[in-house]
């Protein structure tokens, strides 16, 4: 006998004993409607639209260094420290032959540096012996250098060779979670869900528009929602305004200036 619980969908099979069952298309945790993140991510475009992360570097390697000393560090604290030691080392070699006690003194400024000048000379000594100097364009080799995650290596294989990446930081975390774009309880799950809702055409560059969004308008302590593109569409409980700020194309901002 059938069950009577069971419903069937479409129509029906040439055979009537066959009940098709079509699978529910998996849902895309969201509070935004295609529409909605469409028009999202356009107003991003137009206020920024050529978007640039704010670490300096000169190279791909030069990249991985300030990405990973950037972690509990600000952008602007790194470039400072950096400026100096990219000018004497930008290859691996270079830093090798540097020394982990010089490294340590050209980034002393920097939050946990003892640890970072000792990832620094050891991923340099991996990309010299494994990868010949040059920095490995896949998701899995980058992330087996040491103090390379995968934040950084998305990072880096964004800006150094193109690919639509996530990396979720702090300020992608927050605003995931606070506007209900992609709801998630880890880095991870927030980046798997954005890199699903994010509109394919946006995606390269969505990364640095929620990272410059989060840094300089929805900030962590209190959002600047009279200031925001988006304050008609946002969904977030915190929101203190309605009414979205004019949409026009933003000069650079300088690095460091945002308070939180
Ligand atoms: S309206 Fe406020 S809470 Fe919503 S995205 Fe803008 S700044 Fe953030």
């Amino acid at each position: 006998m059938a069950n009577p619980k069971l419903k069937s969908v479409g129509k029906p099979s040439q055979n009537s004993n066959v009940i098709t069952r079509r699978k529910p298309a998996a849902a895309v945790k969201t509070a935004y409607s295609v529409a909605e993140r469409e028009e999202i991510f356009r107003r991003f475009s137009v206020q920024r639209p050529e978007p640039r992360g704010e670490l300096e570097h000169t190279n791909p390697f030069t990249l991985v260094v300030a990405v990973a000393l950037s972690a509990q560090a600000t952008d602007a604290g790194v470039n400072k420290a950096t400026r100096a030691l990219f000018k004497v080392a930008d290859t691996p070699q270079k830093m090798l032959d540097l020394g982990e006690e010089k490294v340590r003194d050209y980034i002393k400024t920097i939050g946990l540096y003892r640890n970072k000048a000792k990832n620094v000379i050891a991923l340099s000594q991996m990309l010299v012996d494994e990868f010949a100097g040059k920095v490995p364009e896949t998701h899995e080799e980058l992330v087996r250098l040491p103090g390379v995650g995968r934040k950084t290596a998305n990072v880096v294989l964004s800006m150094a060779f193109g690919q639509a990446t996530m990396a979720v930081d702090t300020h992608i975390f927050r605003i995931a979670n606070r506007i209900r774009l992609a709801p998630g309880k880890t880095p991870d799950e927030v980046e798997a869900r954005l890199m699903k809702v994010v509109p394919k055409q946006y995606l390269y560059h969505a990364h640095h528009w929620l990272i410059l969004h989060g840094r300089y308008t929805c900030k962590a302590r209190r959002p600047e929602c009279e200031c925001c593109v988006i304050a008609d569409i946002c969904k977030s409980p915190e929101k203190s305004s309605d009414i979205p700020a004019p949409l026009v194309e933003l000069p650079p901002q300088v690095i460091g200036e945002a308070v939180e």
